[in-house]
């Protein structure tokens, strides 16, 4: 082969592996398990594109960026748990969908029989994941079951329950966004016990004994008291959260870094230009960002980050320095 031959076809090999999907990078990214975690928040898919709204192509676009880019889908209990194993080299991320609205999860009649609409949310990610199987499965619905029209559980009430059910039994977690999105530090603590409580009893009442182990600020405020949020009884129920989530912040830390606290989640809105800003940031900042050893009992952090651990860690846990 000529040498100009052969640096034509060095060129097109790589374009084509920059442009195949799955290609995480030329060289694998070390492992750093106390890099951040991005904690992406959708609110509509619907159109047109605006602030509180990704189209359904532009949803099902970052979901192809992220795939193409390393990112691999894990829970937000996952996350809690400090329980990550995707695969060596690639960097998890959660998706949570707030408020219910009917555009992230429909049914749609089709030859007289219903079916997930493919252009929701529920929809997009589905065929996603079947096209990626290694991609994950995972994604946190935020709901109302308390709120007016069109936010009360997708907007459907005949298929309310089917939709919970179907979250519950393919492993998306629901989640508490308290019953019709009360803005919780301008009620007293009966008010806000009563709001967790109650979006939890209607909850359940569609998925029996489902565990909500996290809530969603609505407009990301805190009660007066965080210990009204975190688990009480209330109206006969109880409930115990793990993690509380905020409409903001950036990147969340690692969860075995001394910075990660449950009870003020960070996350990403999942809008153009905040989606680039990080995508771009983790590709340039390699050292933040979180990258997996692809083994959820070891835990790889680099030597000169070791002093960022947080302490105790689960004691199951092997720490590996590299
Ligand atoms: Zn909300």
């Amino acid at each position: 082969m000529s040498p100009l031959l052969a640096a034509v076809v060095a060129l097109l090999a790589g374009l084509a592996a920059s442009l195949l999907p799955g290609v995480v990078h030329a060289q694998p990214l070390p492992p750093n398990e106390l890099g951040r975690v991005m904690i992406l928040e959708y609110h509509k898919i619907d159109y047109p594109e605006e602030r509180w709204t990704r189209t359904p192509e532009n949803f099902r676009r970052d979901l192809e960026t992220l795939y193409a880019r390393g990112y691999r889908l894990i829970g937000l209990g996952d996350l809690l748990d400090g329980r990550i194993g995707t695969p060596a080299g690639t960097t998890p991320v959660v998706l949570t969908f707030d408020d219910s609205s009917p555009g992230q999860f429909r049914y749609v009649e089709r030859d007289g029989r219903q079916m997930i609409d493919p252009k929701s949310g529920i929809g997009i990610l589905e065929a996603f994941i079947e096209a990626h199987p290694d991609f994950g499965r995972a994604a946190t619905f935020f709901v109302l079951p308390g709120a007016s029209r069109p936010n009360r559980l997708f907007d459907q009430p005949e298929h309310e329950g089917r939709k919970l059910r179907f979250l519950a039994e393919k492993g998306y977690e629901i989640g508490n966004h308290t019953l019709w999105h009360a803005n919780l530090g301008k009620y007293d603590e009966t008010t806000v016990r009563g709001q967790i409580a109650q979006a939890q009893v209607w909850i359940q009442r569609h998925v029996p004994g489902y565990k909500i182990r996290t809530l969603a600020l609505p407009h990301g405020v805190y009660p007066r008291d965080v210990s009204w949020a975190l688990r009480g009884t209330a109206q006969g129920a109880s409930y115990q959260h793990d993690g509380i989530l905020m409409v903001a912040g950036g990147a969340a830390p690692s969860p075995f870094s001394r910075n990660f606290d449950p009870v003020r989640m960070p996350r990403i809105q999942a809008v153009e230009r905040d989606l680039t800003y990080w995508l771009g940031y983790f590709d340039k900042q390699r050292d933040e960002r979180f990258v997996s050893d692809g083994d959820a009992a070891v835990l790889t952090v680099p030597t000169a980050r070791r002093d960022r651990l947080r302490s105790p860690l689960p004691p199951s846990l092997k720490v590996v320095e590299r």
